[in-house]
């Protein structure tokens, strides 16, 4: 199906600097988990992302030399000439489908511990470096003139790999971004103090990175507009007087804000096109081309931002991540097509847990040199099986939509009358509302498959299983929340927790409530059930107490950037919030409490109690099953049935299993090999 005109203005190519982008389609840089230990798989990746149509498919933040190093965290590097020969193929692999491939040259400043290199952390000024007790060096001027050579040394190597959009990396707290906030940069000689002098080394840099590499690539700076010492205030404060300098020297600006967890938003707290209203003015100030982010999938949105003049392209991180194929799915009129981000940031989590990529949404994402997985092609079968799914929550659906895609004959039963599975209920939680695209994308998707038949409202027992005659049987049955306190605190859970005043997350998600009184809440999982449960008992006017043995609200939520916005919230909330307790008991009226560390018991008003510290396979009907499992070619439980997790296990759960049926496949490893090293 062609296009809608109406988005023609979405594929006009767009001259940045002496390159020209083939369309307004821009991946800017993000992280991947990868970084220089994974080639392969970092290339396969990008590729992928510019097969799908991406006009512009950035690198991750690349460092220039052992002076900026972030182990354990993944990034980039170009070091070496063994460097230029890995990134070589990055950028080839996104020329081979007609993109532009651009490099995100970066020095962490005082960020950087160097772990790995052990080279002095250098900064503006001599400050705590992000993750290890140790300071920074001051720069001095002769530092300042090796970090430049060094710049200029990359940014060369980065030409060499075939690169064709270099950046002078301004934002997000690392060494320029030192040198250019107020707070920070205290120097008193030519580098610090006053505007001129703190936007000095950038407009060093960019003169030198043009001059060395601007016949053959476009330079672009990505910079924060608003004010990076009070952030979301001033947009073009300071920030005005800085672009007007660089404008000449700069081919493109890639635009952020100071408040990363606002950029990075996830969809409980941030909705699409979040920072809209703090870059509108820049396009006409600095008159080159524009690129911004705001997890955009809607092409409405997409060409909004265009025709409106705010940016000339579309970045995306996230959405790219969630659908490589945007952009030709608007361009081949395929809009309902669009894999749509959910805004979770299980991709960010990743990279914070140093291991490859992934996404609720996608669960190619990271997997395309490993498994050889592609987002949009699955192999047709060689035979056409039947094959029954049963349960279409996450995993029963992406199973059943993948095994469908292959060209089996797929039964897919549901005992109640929604598919969606969990979805149903969280997606009631406060700010979850868009994880329900995990649902509708794939409902969707099966809807136009004549091969897969779905049956609501048909829970299964063993004997209407074999009744089927399924060649293949894949159980997604789900799992439920224990209420017996089972969990990391309480292995073997706990006797007095089994009371009338004990209620699970599902029962709550479900509409029961314990009687009037106050509310316990325990969290033992630190992900975000027990804070989305307490936030919505609060807001129905209830007084809750938010116990978790961890030292602060959802622990595990700082590494999908949300763990101080789910604090302050249950704060705003009314919440009270216990830290580093565990509940011990239940007694009459009473919750104890343990201190994590002393041991020490105290006693808070309880009149109900809901654990969230782990949850059951619902996996009865496997274990039936399995007794007979000779009846099929294969026998498989997947998703929560088999292992609860987050909903991204899944969803790449079922996906691996319609894959592979019953064949599990080979996995390639990406690592370095002795006498390889260059
Ligand atoms: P997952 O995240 O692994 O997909 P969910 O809990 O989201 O798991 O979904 C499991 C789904 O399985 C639910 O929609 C549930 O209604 C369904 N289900 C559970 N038992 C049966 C059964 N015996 N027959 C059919 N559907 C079932
Ligand atoms: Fe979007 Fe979540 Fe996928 Fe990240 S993991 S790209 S936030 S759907």
């Amino acid at each position: 199906m062609p296009r809608e005109p109406r988005f023609d203005p979405l594929f006009q190519p767009l001259k940045i600097g002496p390159v020209t982008a083939p369309n307004r389609f821009y991946q800017v840089p993000h992280c991947t988990g990868m970084g220089f230990a994974m080639p392969e798989t970092l290339a396969a990746m990008r590729a992928v992302k510019a097969e799908g149509g991406w006009g512009v498919v950035c690198t991750e933040y690349c460092s220039i030399d052992p002076t900026s190093d972030d182990h354990p965290a993944p990034y980039a590097t170009l070091w070496d000439q063994g460097d230029v020969r890995n990134m070589a193929k990055i950028a080839a692999g996104v020329h081979a489908h007609g993109a532009l491939a651009g490099v995100e040259l970066w020095h962490g400043g005082f960020r950087s511990s160097n772990n790995l290199s052990r080279a002095t952390p250098l900064g503006p000024v001599s400050q705590l470096t992000s993750t290890t007790p140790v300071q920074s060096a001051r720069m001095d001027l002769a530092d300042i003139r090796d970090y430049r050579r060094a710049h200029k040394a990359a940014a060369l190597r980065a030409k060499e790999a075939g690169f064709d959009i270099v950046y002078v990396y301004a934002a997000h707290t690392y060494l320029l971004a030192q040198f250019l906030n107020r707070q920070i940069n205290q120097r008193d000689d030519g580098y610090g103090g006053s505007i001129g002098n703190r936007i000095r080394l950038i407009r060093e840099l960019l003169e030198e990175t043009k001059e060395a590499i601007g016949d053959k690539c476009a330079i672009a700076i990505r910079l924060e507009v608003d004010d990076e010492v009070t952030p979301g205030s001033d947009p073009l404060g300071e920030k005005r007087f800085l672009l007007e300098s660089i404008r000449d020297t700069t081919d493109l600006f890639d635009l952020t804000i100071s408040d990363y967890y606002q950029e990075m938003g996830v969809s409980r707290f941030h909705k699409q096109g979040s920072l809209e209203s703090f870059i509108a003015d820049v396009r006409t100030l600095v008159g080159k081309p524009v690129v911004s982010v705001g997890r955009y999938t809607s092409p409405e949105a997409m060409l909004s931002l265009v025709k409106g003049g705010i940016t000339d392209l579309v970045g995306a991180a996230r959405p790219s991540i969630a659908d490589p194929f945007i952009p030709n799915k608007i361009r081949d009129g395929r809009l309902d097509d669009i894999r749509e981000c959910i805004g979770c940031n299980i991709c960010y989590a990743s990279d914070h847990q140093g291991v490859p990529l992934r996404c609720t949404q996608n669960p190619t994402m990271g997997e395309e040199w490993r498994r050889g997985w592609h987002p949009e092609i699955v192999p047709a079968a060689s035979t056409r099986e039947k094959v029954l799914v049963i349960g279409a929550g996450p995993a029963g659906l992406e199973a059943a939509l993948t095994l469908g895609r292959q060209g089996h004959e797929v039964i897919l039963t549901e005992a109640s009358r929604e598919l969606g599975g969990r979805l149903i209920n969280e997606t009631k939680l406060p700010g979850l509302q868009e994880w329900m695209r995990v649902r509708d994308y794939r409902a969707h998707q099966l809807s136009k498959l004549d091969n897969v038949a779905i049956y609501r409202e048909s829970r299964m027992s063993a004997a209407d299983v074999r009744e089927i005659g399924a060649a293949h049987v894949l159980v997604a049955t789900g799992s439920h929340w224990r209420k017996s306190g089972s969990g990391r605190y309480h292995l073997a859970g706990v006797a007095s927790f089994d009371d009338p005043r004990t209620f699970s997350p599902d029962e709550i998600m479900a509409g029961k409530r314990p009687a009037t009184g106050p509310i316990v809440i325990f969290d033992g999982e630190e992900y975000y059930m027990a804070s989305a449960l307490a936030e919505m008992l609060a807001k129905e006017g209830r007084q809750v107490t938010y116990v978790t043995g961890a030292g602060v609200v959802s622990a595990w939520s700082v590494k999908t950037a949300e763990q101080h916005l789910v604090q302050a919230r249950l704060i705003e909330c009314g919440v009270e919030i216990v830290v580093s307790q565990v509940v011990t008991e239940l007694f009459p009226q009473e919750a104890e409490l343990a201190c994590a560390f002393s041991g020490r018991t105290r006693r808070i008003a309880c009149a109900g109690f809901i654990p969230v510290t782990s949850r059951e396979p619902n996996d009865a009907l496997w274990q039936e099953l399995s007794a007979d499992a000779s009846t099929f070619r294969s026998l498989t439980r997947i998703g929560d049935c088999k292992a609860p997790g987050h909903i991204a296990i899944a969803v790449h759960d079922g996906h691996r299993a319609a894959r592979e049926l019953g064949q599990p496949a080979l996995v390639k490893r990406d690592r370095a090999l002795v006498d390889a090293h260059l």
